[in-house]
């Protein structure tokens, strides 16, 4: 069977997570979270105290990057030489810090080469934000993933309660609209759809509605090839 690039997009909270890991396992594709990426890059910046807009300092800690996914049965970690960094990552600081030195182009460029060196092999599904448009724009199926600001808010307070670190609704929706307002108006890879992305609005959609379309595209691409 043909390997397919897929690529998924779109804000925070969208559900991109969920969908890009499920899609995957479906097509027995590896998943490839690049948030991760730029969330272990904030984490290894803010661990040697470089603040987001030093990019000197971004260039030196970029050459020295040694990650690596790890796939197990509760799903992937990431590691940052031998520490699994998976957890740390996850925390509001650093989504404001990822969002932060995901605007400089030092640090765009590094983890570019990193993300199709992951892709070369093909049979993969990337969740990001600019996966369509600049890392893999010839990827074979493109998807952009959003939702309303409300329910976006209401699923990542959610997902942070189960991680037992809850925070009020009005805090998350106010990070979520500052990271979304930056990621869409950096100059460099801003977040916005390919125009051969299928947008697809998971307000009203549960996964397996979300997911159903997404075979849909995915199957019509692979009986052309
Ligand atoms: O997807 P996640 O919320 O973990 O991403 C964290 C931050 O990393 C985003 O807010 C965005 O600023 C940045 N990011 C990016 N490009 C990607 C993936 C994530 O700029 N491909």
């Amino acid at each position: 069977m043909q390997k397919l690039v897929i690529t998924i997009d779109g804000p925070a909270g969208a559900g991109k997570t969920t969908v890009s890991r499920t899609l995957a396992d479906r097509l027995g594709y590896r998943y490839i979270d690049t948030g991760a990426l730029y969330r272990g890059v904030a984490f290894e910046a803010a661990r040697k105290g470089i603040v987001p807009d030093d990019d000197p300092a971004l260039a030196d800690l970029c050459q020295g990057l040694d990650f690596k996914f790890v796939r197990h049965d509760g799903g992937v970690s990431l590691f940052s030489g031998k520490t699994d960094i998976s957890e740390a990552i996850r925390t509001p600081e650093m989504s404001l810090m990822a969002s932060a030195v995901s605007a400089r182009p030092v640090v765009r460029e590094a983890l570019m080469g990193i993300q199709r060196r992951l892709g070369a092999e093909k049979a993969a599904v990337f969740e990001g934000r600019d996966m369509g448009t600049v890392v893999f724009p010839e990827a074979d199926v493109k998807f952009f993933l959003t939702a309303d600001i409300k329910t976006r808010a209401a699923r990542r307070c959610r997902e942070l309660e189960a991680k037992n670190i809850p925070q009020a609704y009005a805090d998350v929706e106010k990070e979520m609209q500052q990271r979304d307002t930056s990621d869409a108006t950096r100059a460099v890879a801003p977040l916005k759809p390919a125009d051969d992305a299928f947008l697809i609005d998971s307000t009203r959609y549960g996964v397996d509605a979300v997911i159903d379309q997404m075979m849909g595209h995915v199957q019509k691409k692979l009986q052309k090839k």
